[in-house]
């Protein structure tokens, strides 16, 4: 079973059994690296010689998922020129162009993106741009009052999608799913020294 369906489907063990990695069969510790399989869409755990070999391949089928997390200070303003519906999205370049996805109770939902606003955000900000295809994803939070918004692995993001998918009730989630989605936040603001 692929490591995305169980980022999807589960919610992410207290303790974790000990892992394997999934193209070669080693124990890997609990900070091993992982492996997106980019004509599946799916991301796979990796041990450190296995994670190297796809480190410097951008257009293979397995890439190597980098493990950097970078803030990103856009403004109100350039958030709301997206035009985006909802308030956590993540934006992700593949092969096939860029989208735009968000964490529901169905899983990762694709919204419209102005790419013309999109553009001139990358533009602004180099970090946007830098994002490397299928394996970094651009992760924004806003509300009416404020906007924060980071380059992260694409891994976080299903994970995101994994706790929404599992937490979220009712209408508006819930008390669990706002406090297990601010407690993923509060790790991604750590992670990027922001
Ligand atoms: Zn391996
Ligand atoms: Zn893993």
């Amino acid at each position: 079973m692929s490591a995305l369906r169980r980022f999807v489907g589960a919610a992410p063990p207290v303790a974790a059994p000990v892992e394997k990695c999934e193209m070669c069969g080693a124990d890997v510790s609990p900070e091993h690296g992982h492996v997106a399989d980019v004509e599946h869409r799916s991301i796979m755990c990796a041990c450190r010689p296995c994670y190297l070999l796809f480190t410097r391949d951008d257009s293979g089928k397995y890439r190597a998922v980098p493990d950097r997390y970078v803030p990103v200070s856009i403004t109100l303003a350039e958030w709301q020129g997206l035009g985006i519906p909802v308030s956590t999205v993540f934006f992700l370049r593949s092969d096939s162009g860029l989208a735009a996805f968000y964490p529901s109770p169905a899983g990762a939902t694709e919204c419209l993106l102005d790419l013309d606003a999109w553009a001139a955000l990358a533009a602004a900000h180099p970090t946007v741009a830098s994002a490397r295809p299928e394996v970094e994803a651009i992760l924004v939070r806003a509300s009416d009052q404020a906007v924060e918004c980071y380059l992260v692995p694409i891994d976080a993001c299903y994970q995101l999608v994994g706790t929404v998918r599992m937490y979220w009730k009712g209408f508006d989630g819930g008390q669990e799913a706002t406090d297990r989605i601010s407690e993923f936040f509060a790790d991604v603001r750590s992670r990027a020294g922001a």
